[in-house]
């Protein structure tokens, strides 16, 4: 449930559609870095922000807008 609300401001934040195209191709280099399917879709920026997060009680709260960003490394890295 929080999981959902983090993509949810995620998606509030970025737009629906950059975020869905960035979501896309965050999964798209981890595949062609030969991830498996389960590693290359918890890898995704936004899944990893969401996945940290997600048993954090009030994180959306003091979350800062943009969090996912300091995941960065996982895509240029
Ligand atoms: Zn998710």
């Amino acid at each position: 449930m929080r999981h959902e609300k983090i993509h949810l401001q995620q998606q509030l934040e970025l737009g629906i559609l950059p975020f869905h195209l960035l979501y896309l191709l965050c999964y798209t280099i981890n595949r062609l870095r030969r991830m498996p399917h389960n590693t290359a879709y918890r890898q995704i920026i936004f899944e990893q922000e969401a996945y940290d997060f997600d048993t954090t009680p009030g994180y959306l709260h003091f979350r800062k807008p943009y969090a996912w960003w300091k995941y960065r490394e996982s895509i240029f890295g």
